[in-house]
């Protein structure tokens, strides 16, 4: 006869959460309350503060195009420093923790380095840990790789571990505990009156993170909604419930818009003079494929008249530009591409709502919105349920302002909208 066990639940606290001695032991206190109140617990933590910042420019001294296996065998050290610390907190409180490295949590990856995906979590060790009564304390953003070198998940990846590892336990919920309330209606740091939303669908959550909502990295809500993993986000400094993302058929509402998200970490880049015949296209982007560079916006003008060269023009992370670069340039030569310009002073700011897919008009109030912030439009890409524009980095602030003001997505906005009784999401 088997006995069930407690509910597992996966708790993720992310840098600012554990800046300092202070937060590591509070985010060590409300571990301990969740085991004391009968759950078994696996923590994933991300490195203290900027960290992870540090630890690139550290790299950065010494090379300027730093070995990825080497990256990686430096940044994945932020992330065991908060672990070993968070063990010591817990263990002075009474109970029994232990940490491990993403390696030992038996996270699988890919050998893409920096930027690895995650192909299979082994998770005995931690099960064993936990059928032990430990509290398991899992190093964020980092796995082992095929070819078993260490491999660290790209930024923003501890969410992605969580994820991972609360599909594989089969944990009853994911909490990721951040440094504000939830996801809201845009970055409550640029937007003042920007309103929580207790729930989020899933597409919309992978458009607004894909978008530049850094609250949640795009891969974990990915694999949360394959893997079934429901996540709730929240605050780390208080107590409220967050945002919990939940599958489209949970949900019956559908505003119009969403969120207003927003970037400033893109970069574009031009080619100059393509030769205008079938395969250019598909050469210059198996070739940043290759180089792992995820690419955004494209446009291509076409050339009037037959035979004249095109023009082709996309953005891309900043992050990726210098890998890019050097990707095209051997294409480039073979294509005779006239000339390869960059920009990075690019942003984007997009609009996302799952409403929006049945409602004509609204890009073109988007546009109007920016024409009257005098705020120029350099591309534009749409899916069903958002719309981006690329603009100058240095105007995303005052376009999100905008489109979060005109689309009345403030607290007071849906207030006014919504008839007496009905509940808000
Ligand atoms: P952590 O270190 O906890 O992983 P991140 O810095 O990765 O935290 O993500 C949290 C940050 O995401 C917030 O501080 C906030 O500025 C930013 N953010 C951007 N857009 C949103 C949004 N729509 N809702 C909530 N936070 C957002
Ligand atoms: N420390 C890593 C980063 O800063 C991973 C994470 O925080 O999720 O990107
Ligand atoms: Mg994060």
């Amino acid at each position: 006869m088997s006995t069930s066990l407690p509910p597992t639940i996966v708790m993720k606290f992310g840098g600012t959460s554990v800046a300092d001695a202070a937060r590591i032991k509070r985010a060590a206190r409300r571990i301990v309350a969740q085991r004391e109140a009968g759950k078994r617990v696996v923590a994933v933590l991300s490195a203290r503060g900027k960290t992870t910042d540090e630890l690139i420019k550290m790299a950065e001294e010494v090379s300027p195009t730093p070995d990825p296996r080497e990256m990686d065998m430096l940044l994945s050290t932020g992330e065991r420093i908060s672990c070993a610390l968070c063990a010591m907190a817990i263990n002075d409180l009474q109970h029994r923790a232990i940490s491990l490295t993403g390696s030992q949590a038996g996270i699988v990856t890919d050998t893409s380095h920096t930027k690895a995906r995650i192909i299979d979590v082994r998770a005995e060790r931690i099960r064993q840990a936990l059928n032990d009564d430990q509290i398991v304390l899992v190093a964020g953003f980092q796995g082992v790789s095929t070819s078993r070198d260490v491999t660290t998940l790209g930024r923003g990846g501890s969410d992605t571990t969580a994820v991972a590892l609360a599909a594989a336990i089969g944990a009853e919920v994911c909490e990721i505990y951040t440094d504000v309330a939830g996801v809201f209606s845009a970055d409550p740091r640029l937007v003042p009156d920007a309103r929580k939303l207790p729930l989020v669908s899933f597409e919309e959550m992978l458009e607004m993170a894909a978008s530049g909502a850094k609250v949640l990295q795009l891969r974990s809500v990915e694999y949360a909604r394959t893997h079934g993993v429901r996540i709730h986000c929240r605050s780390s400094f208080e107590d409220r419930p967050g945002t919990v993302v939940i599958g489209e058929d949970e949900t019956m509402e559908h505003p119009l818009i969403t969120a207003v998200t927003h970037s400033t970490e893109e970069a574009r880049i031009t080619l100059l003079g393509v030769p205008d015949r079938p395969g250019a296209a598909a050469a210059i982007f198996n070739a940043l494929a290759e180089a792992n560079c995820n690419v955004d916006t494209i446009i291509q003008n076409e050339p009037l008249g037959e035979g004249r060269d095109a023009e082709v023009s996309f953005t891309i992370a900043s992050e990726d530009l210098r890998a890019a670069e050097a990707a095209l340039a051997p294409v480039a030569a073979e294509l005779r591409i006239a000339r390869i310009d960059t920009d990075p002073e690019i942003g984007k700011v997009s609009i996302v709502g799952a409403g929006m897919r049945s409602h004509p008009g609204v890009a073109a109030k988007v546009f109007d919105v920016l024409a009257e912030q005098q705020i120029n439009i350099e591309m534009i890409s749409t899916s069903p349920i958002k719309i981006s524009c690329v603009i100058r980095a240095d105007m995303v602030e005052d376009a999100v302002r905008a489109l979060h003001q005109a689309f009345e997505l403030g607290a007071a906005g849906i207030e006014r909208e919504r008839p007496i009784g009905q509940e808000a999401r």
